[in-house]
């Protein structure tokens, strides 16, 4: 990939660029029309021709591509990998040291470089998402930098893209010697199961990991604890390990059942004193309405967007909704974690959202604390939107 193509940025988008904005959108380039393939190298050059930045063409739903660098003379070659992932690697060191934690990333996008591309370590394994197929034509320089600079059992991947509009689910084993599924990975002692061979889920969020310290640390001790969207129920675990009283786990998918009774499992919780519930959360809200339940502590942690059967479900629209729902089920001095990995919104927007939910409910409330990404999941200061969780702890109080 030696050609080079020229694009020209449009005069008011050339300071961003100048600064380190590290994203190619559709709107800044003039001449997206003469880009034809996915990793093509690109550079931004100004209306008089001067160079401001190089970088690839890669389609995402975040963009066009991403820059890589300021330098003209850069190649983007295993070497310059090499240096990138070496950095991230280092900047990761506590971790690495942490016996406790043996589950983190050790590779976040363009807050370590390289945008498109993330890299999570799990006790010995490594996991390339690539979120774009103009990064995975780097993927044989890529992959060569991290066999070079870890001591890996296996590497692992996902592709996080279509091609030709098809989702094409190939052998996520590249290199080493093959898992056997699952891994059990520690995360301040608590004990994970991970499946790097079945799909783009593999058992664990890892960027909620200080939402779970906190919950189990700060919050759960002889609670109620309804945890709603809970996936594997990462965030019940901690509740148990904390002390709760019961928790009660809600997702839609049929996995959810057989994944959140062994991560109670292995991890010496007895899962019977346990309810796990496979059902639409809104449903649940309906039941625990007409059964006058109350919990007092309520986890939100919603995807994005996501449609079943009845509801289609969009944080940006629905999540006041969501909360309205939450509100009435919570216990007096109840806790609610309200999480959001919605990178449409920041923020402010989204504790908008809570004081419209508490006003409609004529409900009264504290914030607690709250969250972004923990530090392993590095981000650009150029590039605030990368960091997309926003987690709030909210105390509802009687009114
Ligand atoms: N909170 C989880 C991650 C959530 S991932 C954790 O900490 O690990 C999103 C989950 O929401 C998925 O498991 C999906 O099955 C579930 N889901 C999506 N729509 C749902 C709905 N309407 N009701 C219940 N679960 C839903």
């Amino acid at each position: 990939m030696s050609e080079e193509m020229i694009l020209y940025v449009k005069p008011k988008f050339i300071n961003e660029y100048k600064n380190g904005f590290p994203i190619l959108t559709k709107e800044a380039i003039s001449n997206w029309n003469d880009v034809k393939d996915e990793g093509e190298v690109v550079k931004l050059v100004d209306t008089k021709h001067r160079f401001i930045a190089k970088g690839y063409y890669g389609r995402q739903n975040k963009g066009y591509g991403w820059v890589l660098t300021k330098n003209e003379l850069e190649k983007f070659e295993q070497d310059f990998f090499e240096d990138k992932i070496a950095t991230a690697l280092k900047g990761r060191a506590e971790f690495f040291n942490d016996p406790d934690t043996t589950a983190f990333r050790v590779f976040n996008g363009e807050g370590d470089g390289i945008g498109g591309l993330t890299i999570e370590y799990f006790d010995g394994y490594y996991l390339i998402h690539w979120y774009n197929q103009g990064i995975y034509k780097y993927r044989n320089e890529i992959i060569n930098a991290l066999k070079a600079t870890t001591d890996y059992k296996a590497i692992y991947q996902k592709k996080r893209f279509a091609t030709d509009g098809k989702y094409i689910e190939e052998d996520d084993f590249v290199t080493g010697e093959q898992g056997e599924f699952p891994i059990i990975v520690k995360e301040n002692g608590v004990q994970f199961a991970i499946y790097l061979n079945e799909g783009a889920m593999v058992g664990v969020f890892l960027d909620q990991r200080e939402v779970r310290k906190t919950i189990r640390d700060k919050y759960a001790k002889g609670k109620t604890v309804l945890n709603t969207f809970s996936y594997t129920g990462a965030f019940s675990v901690f509740a148990a390990l904390g002390g709760a009283k019961k928790t009660t786990s809600v997702d839609l998918a049929n996995r959810s059942l057989s994944k959140t009774i062994e991560q109670f499992s292995i991890n010496h919780i007895d899962y019977e004193a346990q309810d796990i519930i496979v059902e639409d959360v809104f449903h649940y809200f309906k039941y625990a309405g007409k059964k006058n339940l109350k919990f007092g502590m309520v986890i939100l942690d919603p995807p994005s967007f996501a449609r079943s059967k009845k509801h289609t479900f969009s944080a940006a629209k629905d999540y006041t909704n969501l909360l309205k729902e939450t509100i009435a089920i919570t216990e007096d001095d109840g806790v609610i974690v309200a999480s959001t990995n919605a990178s449409s919104f920041g923020m402010k927007k989204f504790k908008g959202m809570i004081e419209r939910a508490f006003k409609e409910m004529s409900g009264k409330f504290k914030y607690l604390e709250e969250y972004t990404l923990p530090s392993d999941f590095k981000t650009a200061k150029e590039f605030p939107e990368g960091n997309y969780l926003k987690v709030v702890f909210i105390q509802k109080i009687k009114g």
